[in-house]
């Protein structure tokens, strides 16, 4: 008897190059989740599926084990907090910085500078952990659009070429992080679908050091 395995991705960036990876461990999806509004897609393995979902969700759903497996930057890791999973591949696709942006010679007038994120938790870990007081706005989008119109001194966003921060007048002022693509593992299924979790482990890891 062999069992189910779920595979949660998100669209986009992560889905395309994640696919390559994939098919090295012999997982072709038969649907292509850009053109396709099914949210379960089909592999050439009958007992393989995708499952399509937001970034931010994809630890949660392979936390509680809607998913054995799944795809997902390490800033959401570190958002999430990474309970009940395991982390054993770094996928090395994705890669960008975890930084601190704002004007360059913006100097604050609150006591507490005001710092908007999606990333609340790993901001507020940040600043604390080297005992600067912050005030967290939380915001889902157009993080640069907050020094702007005075919303925030400063954010914290993932940064990559750092034109989108530049076309907005703002620089990437401190590093918070280097962040890649993880192949996460809910716990439980570890142990209990661990020949093909491993074998998928092994093949994956190879094509990325290949
Ligand atoms: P940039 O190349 O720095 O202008 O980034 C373009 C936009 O994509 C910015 O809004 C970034 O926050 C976002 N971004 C860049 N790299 C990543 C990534 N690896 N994962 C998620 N968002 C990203």
């Amino acid at each position: 008897m062999t069992m189910l395995l779920t595979i949660a991705l998100s669209k986009g960036r992560i889905f395309q190059e994640t696919l390559p990876l994939l098919a090295a461990a012999g997982i072709l999806p038969v649907d292509d989740p850009e053109t396709s509004r099914k949210l379960i897609l089909d592999t050439n393995q009958p007992d393989v599926k995708l499952v399509i979902i937001r970034a931010t969700d994809v630890p949660t759903y392979v936390q509680y084990g809607a998913a054995d497996l799944g795809v997902a930057g390490k800033d959401v890791l570190i958002e999430h907090g990474g309970e009940g999973l395991y982390e054993p591949l770094d996928l090395n696709i994705a890669r960008c910085r975890l930084m601190v942006a704002g004007h360059p010679d913006h100097r604050p007038q609150r006591s507490r500078p005001r710092i908007a994120t999606k990333y609340p938790n790993t901001t507020r870990r940040y600043f604390a952990d080297q005992g600067r007081q912050v005030e967290v706005i939380k915001l889902y989008g157009s993080m640069e659009l907050a020094p702007l119109v005075g919303l925030a001194d400063y954010i914290v966003d993932v940064v990559d070429t750092g034109n989108t921060l530049k076309a907005n007048g703002l620089a990437p002022l401190e590093h918070i992080a280097d962040i890649s693509s993880r192949l996460i593992v809910n716990k439980a299924a570890m142990k209990m679908k661990h020949a093909r979790i491993k074998t998928i482990i092994e093949r994956m890891a190879a094509a990325v050091a290949a």
